[in-house]
């Protein structure tokens, strides 16, 4: 039996505990990996959005190359142009200037709507790359470089045809009134409440736009410079909850779910374990039960056969000694009486199907009438019984024959359990609510650890005389099972050693 506990345990551990432990155990060491990946995937998207608001300073900026392109070309002469960039540069206050130079430098025009005279800008000293961006331009792509010159001046350099010429235009604009009036505006369409976007300048990180009242820079989750606007720095974070704070939840839920669900495995198989134990205890109490009753069916069968036998054939001649036999006879023919009902008794009470019997009844004149009959067994057997009644009727519903049972039992394993000190004592008296018996025996005891277990179906404490005893482990069972059938119950009160006090408390009718 042992044997194939430890086979179960094996395979639970080999099909269930190992790999779902490696499972577990992998999960864990992924959540760095997990937080690593969920922190890419909104990098990621964050970059996404700072790229299409980055393009978007882009299409402006293009877009008015292109309309001051197609200003020059609509009048095909600079001076004829200006009206009409009056226009333009009213319709978007961010524009400072346009400076027109031909390819050798030469300012062509000095347009400024802000200024009656303004100065040429000297783009020598600044990181203009004009070769390249003339070289871009003749191959059809027209790139617009942001030129920085003094603090805060910007300029949007690109070329320009017009009159078959290619021409140098730069116009200057207003970083603050870039962000807040063309790219503001877009900015909220496109965070539509999910994203807080803020841009600063980078060199001191002054916030110089923040789409949310508390977006800042400094709390962004990612930034990136502005491309038109490159001493400017765009930051992103999402609104309400930062992503860190997003991820730690996240980790957070995934490890309490890691820890519940191993927490639950665990608890399945400390049950599964637990019950397979108890199913192995109940195999095995099953087959020492099959044992013990055919041993004790043996024995007084043996006798019978034996004693009817020999008096059958004759041979005893003397009328006491054919006394004895009979009795002897008589006396196994009981005890295997009392083993079958017992039995029988128990089946039916198991499967429910024991019919009870109230009547209203005296529990002195119960206990009185059952030690009577047994009182001749206890003498015999070298016992003394001493009777201790209480002095007023003890009246209860019960089934005669079913407390009858229950008496007999308690008194039969008072005797089996008892060595040297032969006295069982019995008493009757009334508690709160019930009237009770008490059976008090001075035997082996019961120790606190199998007190529990005495009544569970078929237990047999494996230790003391026990072995020597016969029994079946069921006049307990049946005996609990009893007085629930009567609404009362059975107190068990033992020292091993030194004696067990087993009570029966019945409801008071
Ligand atoms: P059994 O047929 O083995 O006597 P029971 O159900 O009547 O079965 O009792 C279960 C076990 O409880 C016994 O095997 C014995 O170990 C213990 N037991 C019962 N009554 C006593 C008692 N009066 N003193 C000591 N041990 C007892």
């Amino acid at each position: 039996m042992q044997k194939s506990l430890k086979k179960i345990v094996f395979i639970l551990v080999l099909a269930v505990i190992l790999p779902s432990g490696i499972f577990i155990f992998y999960q864990f060491l992924s959540l760095d990996q997990n937080e690593r990946i969920i922190r890419d995937i909104y990098s990621k998207q964050l970059d996404a959005i700072l790229y299409s608001i980055n393009q978007y300073s882009e299409d402006v900026a293009s877009s008015w190359a292109t309309d001051i392109e197609i200003i020059f070309n609509k009048n095909n002469s600079i001076k004829a142009s200006v009206e009409e960039l009056n226009k333009f540069s009213a319709d978007f206050s961010s524009i400072e200037s346009l400076q027109l130079f031909d390819l050798s430098d030469n300012p062509l025009l000095l347009y400024n709507p802000h200024k009656e005279k303004m100065e040429a800008s000297d783009f020598s000293k600044s990181s203009l790359k004009k070769d390249q961006l003339l070289n871009y331009f003749k191959n059809g792509y027209r790139k617009i470089e942001p030129v920085q010159l003094q603090n805060e001046i910007m300029h949007l350099v690109f070329y320009v045809n017009f009159g078959e010429n290619n021409y140098l235009a730069a116009l200057q604009i207003s970083p603050q009134k870039f962000v807040n009036e063309i790219m503001g505006p877009k900015i909220k369409e496109m965070t539509q409440d999910q994203f807080a976007i803020s841009i600063s300048k980078i060199t001191d990180g002054t916030n110089i736009y923040e789409s949310d009242d508390d977006s800042e820079i400094s709390n962004s989750f990612q930034t990136k410079s502005l491309w038109m606007i490159p001493i400017y720095q765009l930051g992103i974070d999402l609104k309400g909850k930062s992503i860190d704070e997003l991820i730690q939840e996240r980790t957070l839920t995934n490890l309490i779910l890691i820890l519940g669900v191993s927490f639950v495995l665990l608890s399945g198989i400390y049950f599964v374990m637990v019950n397979l134990k108890k199913e192995f205890q109940l195999a095995q109490m099953k087959s020492d039960f099959i044992s013990n009753v055919s041993h004790e069916l043996r024995t007084p069968l043996a006798l019978i056969s034996m004693f009817s036998e020999t008096l059958e054939m004759g041979r005893v001649k003397s009328d006491s000694k054919k006394q004895e036999y009979y009795s002897i006879i008589s006396r196994e023919a009981n005890r295997l009486g009392r083993i079958v009902n017992t039995i029988l008794n128990f089946s039916k009470m198991d499967a429910g199907k024991r019919k009870f019997n109230f009547t209203e009844m005296d529990l002195n004149i119960i206990t009185d009438s059952v030690t009577k009959d047994y009182n001749h067994h206890m003498v015999k057997n070298g016992f003394e019984l001493k009777k201790s009644f209480f002095s007023a009727e003890l009246i209860f519903m019960g089934d005669f024959e079913a407390v009858s049972e229950a008496i007999v039992n308690l008194l039969d394993n008072a005797v089996k359990y008892s060595k040297d000190e032969k006295i069982i004592e019995i008493l009757t008296g009334v508690d709160k609510d019930s009237v009770f018996l008490e059976i008090k025996d001075h035997g082996i005891g019961i120790s606190d650890e199998h007190q529990k277990k005495v009544f569970d179906r078929f237990y047999r404490v494996s230790t003391g005389l026990v072995h020597d005893t016969k029994g079946t482990g069921l006049g307990l069972t049946l005996v609990y099972q009893i007085m629930e059938a009567h609404k009362g119950r059975v107190d068990l009160k033992s020292k091993l050693g030194k004696g067990s006090t087993f009570k029966l408390l019945f409801p008071k009718s």
